[in-house]
């Protein structure tokens, strides 16, 4: 079993359902832990809509690119079509960080290349484990979060898990 945590993002749609179905879906894969809901501003164009964001800490037996394959299954059955980078989607499903293990290849970086400056990634981790560390980093120290730009929506069990 290895420790993984997945960022969620969704701003086209039902962001609310489609993130709830996520959730339940990565529930299928072994034992899941829910952060909070935030909404936040939009990354890259900013005429889109404000995204719905989260994360799951997720236990699973899957290899790394098997993982993927899973979260780009889920992606597609939400409907996501690529319109342009950084754009518009109903469903973004990253690998933040898998166990403790450092992958680089055609496919997959992990810890994915955002987490350390993207609020909206970082607030939810915390959520999971506020101890949590990228590289000896301790997560909750970095600077960026001394002004998120991201508010909490719903501190409860908005995935009805
Ligand atoms: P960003 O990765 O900056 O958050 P994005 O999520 O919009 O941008 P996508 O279009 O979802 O990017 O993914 C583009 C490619 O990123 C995918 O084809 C996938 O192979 C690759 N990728 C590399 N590392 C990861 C990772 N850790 N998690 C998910 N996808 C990854
Ligand atoms: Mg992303
Ligand atoms: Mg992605």
């Amino acid at each position: 079993m290895t420790l993984t945590y997945i960022g969620l993002g969704s701003n086209l749609g039902d962001s609310l359902q489609i993130l709830s179905e996520a959730v339940h879906k990565l529930a299928t894969l072994g034992t899941v832990k829910v952060s909070q809901l935030y909404q936040s501003p939009p990354m890259g164009p900013q005429d889109q809509p404000n995204y719905l964001n989260a994360a799951v800490a997720l236990e699973t037996d899957l290899a790394p690119l098997a993982l993927l394959d899973e979260l780009q299954r889920f992606e597609q059955e939400s409907g996501r079509v690529r319109l342009r980078h950084w754009g518009e989607r109903t469903l973004d499903l990253d690998l933040l960080i898998y166990g403790e293990q450092h992958i680089q290849n055609d496919r997959l970086t992990v810890p994915h290349v955002g987490v350390l400056e993207r609020d909206f990634v970082l607030k939810p981790l915390l959520d999971l484990d506020e101890n949590l560390q990228i590289k000896g980093q301790p997560l909750k120290d970095l600077p960026i979060l001394n002004n998120p730009n991201l508010t909490v929506l719903d501190a409860g069990n908005w995935a009805h898990l």
